[in-house]
């Protein structure tokens, strides 16, 4: 492995600043989607070790709370600065353990960064409030505190990004935290938990606990009395059981799960943008986001133009290892997830799709799937149900306004939603009526720092990022001042 700085590879997990290897002796291997071969192994923990990282967690956020929001707001700064500064060789890790693109890992690494940068102004910012009164002798005060131990269980997707949402505002706000990232992908996320520790973050303030199996970690993460917020990024289905396992202690939950995405073009839309942004909302990351389009609505008029166009630009998109430049699509994270698309897109052909462009898993072999365009997609496919997770763009048809914004919410899921048009009213009018946490009006590209990531029914709990992102790991105190 070639990194610059071979601080930032990192086989072992991080408990109270030290990096250890599991209680059992046991690791598991990490292996490159693109060639299947072994990049390093990492401890499979379980029980024990998670209970030692929230002890560590809970006893580093005595001190941690009590420091200024300025002095927490310098090291979290610093944090960035050195996230930024080794921009290459995290981009490198992410490709290298994922398989997206270098150029995406980069943007993802600038993506993630942002996240930290933000939520270091937003620590100077937990503002409370003094309210009048109600009685002569008697003030009401509000504070905001830190709610305490937090546990982060992320995705393969954004493997960087997803944890940064989540770690930046909890350090911001003074808690103290447990991650455990997704099985796959845990060698940047202990590159950058490296990075917080090189900042200045106190040891034990940032845990990272790695394991071959979810459950048994996501359930001493879930279930500890002294974990007081757990933050998931994940499925729908995995959403569920966190939140039921969280019950029994009252824990707040903060949960970014599945989409289904619509992504409408109307006849008055701009087509050429339209594909544009269909190609970078479905495409990017080969469709591995849960914010991805994974129901392209077009409208009749323009329906076979639109088909046409985005073929077009589908066929250019180059697959292969994410090293090699000029590729836009790297491989699959894994076989399972090459079967799920692969079953998604022979269900929608038998009941009959038509297979505009690949169809079929591509000839480099391995976890590569051909880019895909299907048309004449109908609700009863199961690709108009569930998320496909690959880059597959289904084309559904449609009529009227009253009729797409039937079929788009449709859905158990409201994360995101999109739309393209040049009336003005009827932006309006289908913003209003999209039945999801965020919606993308004549853009594929919807989520930065400053803006609320988060969906409504069974898409999730809470929001990330933005002014409203801290307020997950803050409790409102109220003081009632009597006898003035
Ligand atoms: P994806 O479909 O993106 O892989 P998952 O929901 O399966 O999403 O996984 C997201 C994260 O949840 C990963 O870190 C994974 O290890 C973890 N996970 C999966 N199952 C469980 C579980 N039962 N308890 C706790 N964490 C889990």
């Amino acid at each position: 492995m070639v990194l610059a700085n071979k601080s930032l590879f990192k086989d072992r997990a991080l408990i109270g600043g030290e990096w250890v290897s599991a209680v059992s002796g046991v690791d598991y291997d990490i292996l490159n989607p693109a060639t299947g071969e072994r990049i390093a192994s990492v401890p499979d923990m379980g029980k024990v070790e998670a209970e030692l990282a929230i002890k560590n967690a809970k006893d580093a956020g005595k001190e941690w709370k009590r420091k200024t929001a300025k002095q927490r707001a310098n090291i979290i700064r610093r944090w960035y600065d050195l996230i930024v500064e080794n921009k290459e060789d995290l981009a490198y890790l992410i490709t290298l353990e994922q398989g997206k693109p270098l150029a995406e890992s980069r943007a993802e690494v600038d993506y993630g960064a942002a996240y930290v940068e933000w939520f270091a102004e937003e620590a100077k910012r937990i503002n409370g409030d003094v309210i009048p009164g109600p009685a002569e002798d008697r003030r009401v005060v509000v504070v905001k505190q830190p709610i305490g131990v937090v546990a982060a269980i992320t995705p393969w997707n954004f493997p960087v990004a997803m944890i940064t949402r989540k770690v930046a505002p909890a350090l911001a706000a003074g808690c103290t935290i447990v991650v455990k990232p997704a099985e796959d992908t845990p060698l940047v996320a202990l590159a950058v938990a490296e990075l917080a520790l090189q900042a200045g973050i106190t040891p034990g303030v940032f845990n990272v606990i790695t394991a071959a199996r979810g459950h048994e970690v996501g359930e001493v993460l879930t279930t500890h009395r002294d974990v007081r917020k757990v933050s998931f990024t994940g499925s729908t289905q995995v959403g569920r059981i966190l939140l039921r396992q969280s019950a029994d202690t009252i824990k707040k939950v903060s949960l970014e799960l599945g989409g289904n995405a619509p992504f409408i073009v109307f006849d008055d839309a701009d087509i050429d943008a339209a594909v544009s942004g269909a190609i970078a909302c479905k495409f990017r990351n080969g469709g591995q986001a849960c914010i991805s389009a994974n129901r392209i609505f077009v409208q009749t008029g323009i329906y076979d133009t639109f088909a046409e166009k985005l073929c077009a630009e589908v066929e250019k998109l180059k697959v292969g290892s994410g090293c090699t430049p000029g590729v836009l699509i790297g491989p699959m994270i894994n076989e399972k997830a090459v079967g799920k698309v692969q079953e998604h897109v022979s269900d929608a052909r038998k009941k009959g799709a038509r297979i505009l462009l690949g169809g079929e898993r591509h000839p480099l072999g391995g976890n590569f799937y051909a880019p895909t365009v299907i048309a004449d997609v109908t609700a009863s496919m199961v690709i108009n149900e569930e998320e496909t997770f690959g880059p597959v763009a289904p084309l559904i048809r449609f009529e009227s306004e009253a009729e797409v914004l039937e079929r788009a919410n449709d859905t158990e899921y409201g994360l995101a939603s999109y739309f393209f048009t040049r009336d003005h009213s009827k932006a309006w009018r289908v913003a209003e009526a999209l039945e999801t946490g965020m919606v993308g009006i004549n853009t594929g590209l919807i989520s930065n720092e400053m803006a609320p990531f988060g969906g409504i029914k069974q898409s999730g709990l809470g929001r990330e990022g933005s002014l409203y992102g801290i307020e997950d790991y803050l409790e409102i105190k109220y003081m009632c001042v009597g006898g003035i």
